[in-house]
């Protein structure tokens, strides 16, 4: 059965992304979900409230989600996943343990840390009943359990995932990427483990530092050889699947037999000495030998694509095969035999003995010779200007050949399911393999990525702190470098305790969003692990990269531009921390002027004194450049544009201070408006300009909001506490006058 969550057919999966059957359950607030990749033969469980159960669905991006209800989450609706349903019963935490516990022959699982997860054991029970009802059969290869916890990760956002164009662009392609970008990986498993390592980025930085180092070691003791030596890896990790489930190709098991071919030469190409991430991983890259020497005694050199069409057993494997295919081999010297005696004793020159499957053997005389024809022939079809005629000996010899093909591919196909059954023992440790393989892929595409385009090692610091220097956006810059539109302009960003936001203004296309989305890729960057593009990097601990980021409408979610920009920013409003980077451009630009200014300022106020996170804040609003007048720990900067007379010259550099005017006019003209209405739109500005000069009626945008309006923030006012201690069941009439009287009083 195949269904999209579960295909195992390499032909039918992409290479370079992990297919995913993905199960969701929820009780009370808490969400569960559990997750299989039958192809890599991961299992993983987590646990999450509703607000985070977007990230996770984005995060996972399931090929199939499996629910049992009929009332979905708006975050389920939205992640656009296909849906099947499954009966309530199959959500069952007690046989969700139980079966978790038989897939991974374990008593308990607490070796996994997961026996408290009880909802997602209750998704873990539908999720494994649905993939053995699909598959047939258990599922040898899954023997881990991987349970993530989002307080262990660097929390991506859906949005973030989707404005920073992880590992899709805007508009769903999968280039140009950030992904796209790094991914210079020889191998699938490889693509995909980078793949991995992008959405699972750990809060925690030893595995990130572990990389580091591996990366230094190999641009220091070079990494080419052992890239050469990649060409030669197959998809290990898919092969092993497809082993336990009893789908592997012959083909596929060649691959995986050059592959440990090749292992000798990885282990050496690899400076194993020099961190402890690659002296585990050449650890890794030694197999069982009992692998490599099944693999060997049994395939062939180049075995058929498949087993039915027989030639995929090596010759000396099996005597019985080996004597089988003989017989049918030596076919040919016998049929010569017989075509010669057979002339002689006929005197039929042109006689010739032939074959064709579907009569089998025969003898053809032409039309002209049949009367020389012999009594022991017999006819067995007539054609134009042949006969063609079977003798008992050349029947019994087909009996013989014909009989010897079939049992030799009967025999065949049985020693090739026993091959596959001497494997299943290995399959940990092909896993093991796979893992390793596809983490060296990765690391050394880093390394590779990290010398080509002249990247640096990030460096992690225990206070909170910001400072890029001459960092670059690794995909804008691949872009001009392709099309040759002229060099990319670095730039840097200095944030620490004391100066966590900067609001960024200047003209339009002068580089905000660029800068802004820079830094929170230079910051995931160094997250997963990678170097950055930057001259140098430090970076005190991140917990979440958010982004308000304006996109075009959602449209099949029916919420209107400026509904979707107040709902981002609400989810950032509520759950941005002071480790938190949040990236918010021109927020307020989907509603009127006014409107839209005061909430800017609102937002820019809150993030500023409650979040207390490191803000990027781009805006067009040049009100707020009065912003960091007010507040200590903001600042302004601007991107800089050079005028000449009527034209505008971006040199997308940030420089300190406010921007001095926002150059739309001129941007209008360079984006080829004709020339009467460019001239109108300027008379107009100067004319507003002009009046708003003589109003010029000062507003405080980011003045503490009027009493009234705050008034569950102040503390209640002597009238309203003796009024709250009044308990008018506990009051005679004459008491109840009494308290009238006080409360009067206290006016
Ligand atoms: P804004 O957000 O200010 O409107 P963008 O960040 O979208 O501007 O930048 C507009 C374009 O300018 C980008 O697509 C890119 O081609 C170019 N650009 C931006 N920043 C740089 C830079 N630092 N160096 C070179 N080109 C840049």
């Amino acid at each position: 059965m195949v269904t999209p969550g579960t295909v195992t057919d390499t032909e039918l999966l992409a290479d370079k992304r992990d297919t995913l059957l993905v199960a969701l359950h929820r009780q009370g607030a808490t969400y569960g979900l559990a997750w299989l990749g039958l192809t890599q033969g991961q299992l993983g469980l987590t646990e999450c409230s509703s607000r985070e159960l977007g990230t996770w669905l984005t995060r996972l991006n399931a090929a199939e989600l499996l629910i049992c209800r009929d009332d979905l989450p708006d975050a389920v609706r939205q992640a656009r996943v296909p849906l099947t349903k499954r009966p309530s019963w199959q959500f069952d935490t007690a046989l969700g343990l139980r079966k978790l516990c038989e897939q991974l022959r374990v008593a308990g699982l607490g070796g996994f840390n997961a026996q408290d997860l009880s909802v997602a054991q209750a998704a873990a029970s539908a999720l494994l009943c649905y993939a053995e009802h699909t598959q047939g059969r258990a599922l040898a290869h899954v023997t881990t359990l991987n349970v993530e916890r989002a307080s262990d990760l660097l929390e991506l956002p859906p949005a973030t995932q989707r404005n920073l164009e992880l590992t899709q662009t805007l508009r769903g392609d999968d280039s140009p990427t950030l992904l796209s970008v790094l991914d210079t990986c020889r191998t699938g498993m490889g693509s995909r483990a980078l793949r991995r390592w992008l959405t699972y980025p750990q809060r925690d930085r030893h595995t990130a530092l572990r990389r580091h180092e591996a990366v230094g070691a190999f641009l220091e003791h070079g990494h080419d050889r052992l890239r050469d030596s990649f060409k030669h890896v197959s998809d290990v990790e898919r092969i092993a699947a497809r082993i336990a489930l009893r789908q592997v190709r012959p083909r596929e098991l060649t691959g995986l037999r050059a592959t440990l071919a090749v292992l000798p030469m990885l282990r050496e190409s690899l400076p194993a000495q020099a961190t402890p991430l690659l002296a585990e991983l050449h650890e890794a890259l030694t197999p069982p030998p009992e692998i490599a020497r099944l693999l060997t005694a049994a395939v062939a050199e180049e075995p058929a694509v498949l087993v039915r069409d027989g030639g995929v057993i090596a010759p000396g494997f099996d005597a019985e095969l080996d004597e089988l295919r003989a017989i049918s081999q030596n076919c040919d010297a016998f049929l010569i035999d017989l075509e010669t005696r057979e002339r002689a004793r006929t005197g039929i020159g042109n006689l010739r003995v032939q074959y064709n499957k579907v009569h089998g053997f025969y003898i053809e005389v032409t039309q002209g010779q049949v009367d020389k024809v012999p009594l022991d022939y017999q006819r067995r079809q007539t054609l134009k200007n042949a006969e063609r005629y079977i003798t008992p000996e050349l029947k019994a010899f087909e009996d013989k050949a014909l009989s010897a093909q079939e049992r030799a591919l009967a025999r065949e196909k049985f020693l090739y399911e026993q091959l596959i059954d001497a494997l299943q023992p290995h399959l940990p440790a092909l896993g093991a393999l796979a893992r390793a393989l596809a983490g060296l892929d990765a690391l050394s595409a880093l390394a590779e990525r990290a010398a080509t385009l002249g990247w640096t090692r990030p460096h992690f610091a225990k206070e909170p702190c910001i400072e890029i220097e001459q960092g670059r956006h690794p995909v804008v810059e691949a872009r001009l470098q392709e099309t040759s539109s002229g060099p990319f302009m670095p730039n840097d960003c200095r944030l620490d305790a004391n100066r966590r936001m900067l609001v960024i203004t200047g003209p339009n296309m002068g580089g905000k969003s660029t800068f802004m989305r820079q830094v929170a890729l230079i910051v995931l960057l160094a997250a997963i692990g990678s170097y950055v593009p930057a001259k140098s990097c430090r970076l005190g601990p991140i917990d979440a990269i958010h982004t308000r980021i304006g996109a075009a409408d959602d449209l099949a979610n029916a919420q209107s531009t400026f509904m979707l920009e107040m709902t981002e920013a609400a989810a950032i409003i509520h759950s941005a921390t002071e480790h938190s980077l949040v990236l918010m451009d021109e927020i307020g630009r989907g509603t009127s002027t006014f409107d839209g200014l005061a909430l800017a300022g609102a937002i820019a106020s809150h993030l500023h004194d409650k979040n207390r996170s490191f803000t990027l804040f781009a805006t067009h609003y040049f009100e707020l450049t009065e912003f960091p007048a007010q507040h200590t720990r903001a600042l302004n900067v601007h991107v800089s544009a050079a005028e000449s007379g009527d034209d505008i010259v971006f040199l997308h550099e940030i420089q300190p201070g406010p921007a001095s005017r926002s150059y739309g006019v001129q941007v209008a003209r360079l984006a080829g408006m004709p020339a009467p209405l460019v001239r109108q739109a300027r008379a107009t500005l100067e004319a507003l300009e002009a009046q708003q000069r003589a109003h010029n009626a000062q507003i405080d945008l980011f003045a503490a909001p009027a009493p009234a309006a705050a008034a569950e923030d102040r503390e209640p006012s002597a009238v309203e506490a003796a009024l709250a201690a009044i308990q008018p069941d506990a009051l005679s009439p004459r008491e109840a006058l009494d308290a009238l009287y006080r409360l009067k009083d206290l006016q």
